[in-house]
């Protein structure tokens, strides 16, 4: 009998499994239907160049509807409940039944639980980039500040990223020496959760160009009135403009549901297979099993998950599949303004052995050529989420 897999989320994770499915999967064992509530994909490395104006959306974006190239099926709605043991899944008043669920719907963005902060701006959404864009286009000088909200958001590395993209923009417009760029956040130096061949490098580039730094300093509320981040022990950073990621937090289907997630109060996973522990037709990958498995919020991270999961979910369709081991390694093409940077860190050891203080990374090198790297996997990201060349 065909087996009906429905892929809920349309992501880095979502994306990259329905394709690497439709690969492995010939069409008269498996029907696969992709469910999400955009109906499209974003390369969302790229919403810091939207809000810089260097990209527009249609550039940074592919359309759901390009799985129908492939004989994957979509349904464009929100899922608002799961159930594991009915195998059912709601959208929009309707329930679709499934033989084999991967879950893969990212965070939910909830700024009405944070104290003050409709006064804050953000790059971490499409929407919100745009609206950045704005600010920072008619910005004459002032008090930039970079701040987040929760201790896990997308991309840890993108608040210090971003504000060294700040400083390359406002040099070429000619008015840095009006602007002050400042990072605030809770780590004890800049990128400190990836250990000192990290953060060594970047404390000296931001030393040279400028941006200052506020450190172990964990955002209570936005004080709108007085234009100030306040920290939890009271200490203030003032601003002219505030960029702040909002608060991540789990999707509402999987906070609902105690069948889906783990103590952390995210989607539960399995970081071996990515399964659910409690249902084993339910898989779970990217950025809404994260807190559970104990990682970061990263696209690179849900891709290589995606990978794992994909053969376990062949596996389970063919009766057997050669299960494709986790790859525990974070790569990232990084912009440091003037310059890219690339840089990858190896989870392996983290993730297993309790008390291991940093994963393993290495600098791999900085120039302006490397900036390019950035461009390439845009490229190569769009082509391919909805299986496209390369597979
Ligand atoms: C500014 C920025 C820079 C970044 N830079 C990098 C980088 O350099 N390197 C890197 O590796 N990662 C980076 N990331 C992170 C990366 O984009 C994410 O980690 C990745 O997209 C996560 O994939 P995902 O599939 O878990 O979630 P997403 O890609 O967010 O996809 C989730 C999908 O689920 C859908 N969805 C959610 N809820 C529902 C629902 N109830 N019903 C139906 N559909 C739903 C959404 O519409 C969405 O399409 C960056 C992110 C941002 C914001």
């Amino acid at each position: 009998m065909v087996k009906r897999i429905l892929v809920v989320g349309a992501g880095a994770g979502g994306g990259l499994v329905a394709s690497r499915l439709r690969k492995l999967l010939p069409r008269g064992e498996a029907e696969i239907t992709v469910i999400d509530k955009y109906g499209r994909t974003d390369f969302q490395p790229s919403y810091t160049l939207v809000a810089l104006g260097n990209r527009e959306p249609s550039q940074i974006s592919v359309g759901m509807e390009n799985f129908s190239k492939t004989g994957i099926k979509t349904v464009k709605g929100e899922v608002t409940e799961v159930d594991p043991k009915d195998r059912t899944v709601s959208v929009s008043g309707e329930k679709i039944q499934y033989d084999l669920l991967v879950l893969s719907p990212g965070v939910k963005f909830d700024g009405q639980s944070f104290p003050g902060y409709e006064n804050a701006s953000h790059f971490w959404d499409m929407a919100g980039s745009l609206e950045l864009r704005k600010r920072i286009s008619g910005f004459k000088g002032g008090k930039i500040v970079l701040g987040v909200t929760t201790q896990m958001y997308k991309c840890p590395p993108v608040p210090w990223e971003m504000a060294m993209m700040l400083d390359d923009y406002f040099r070429l417009k000619g008015i840095r020496q009006k602007v002050d760029i400042t990072v605030a956040h809770w780590v004890q130096k800049p990128m400190g959760m990836f250990g000192p061949v990290i953060s060594s490098p970047v404390t000296k580039w931001l030393d040279e160009k400028n941006i200052n730094g506020v450190y172990n300093f964990k955002l209570a509320r936005i004080d709108g009135d007085k234009k100030q981040l306040v920290g939890e022990s009271g200490e203030t950073v003032d601003y002219d403009l505030a960029i702040v990621a909002p608060p991540h937090r789990p999707p509402d289907f999987v906070a609902k549901n105690p069948d889906l997630k783990s103590s952390s109060g995210w989607l539960d996973s399995n970081i071996r297979n990515f399964r659910n522990s409690r249902f084993d037709d339910i898989y779970g990958i990217g950025d809404a099993i994260a807190p559970s498995i104990g990682i970061g919020m990263a696209g690179v991270f849900a891709h290589f998950q995606a990978d794992t999961a994909a053969s376990m979910v062949a596996g389970d369709v063919l009766g057997a599949y050669d299960p494709v081991p986790y790859n525990t390694i974070g790569l990232c093409a990084s912009d440091t303004g003037d310059a890219g940077w690339i840089a990858y860190c190896d989870f392996g050891k983290k993730l297993t052995v309790p008390n291991t203080a940093f994963p393993d990374c290495r600098s791999m090198g900085r120039s302006r050529i490397l900036k390019l790297a950035h461009a390439i996997y845009e490229k190569y990201f769009l082509a391919s989420v909805y299986g496209g060349w390369y597979q």
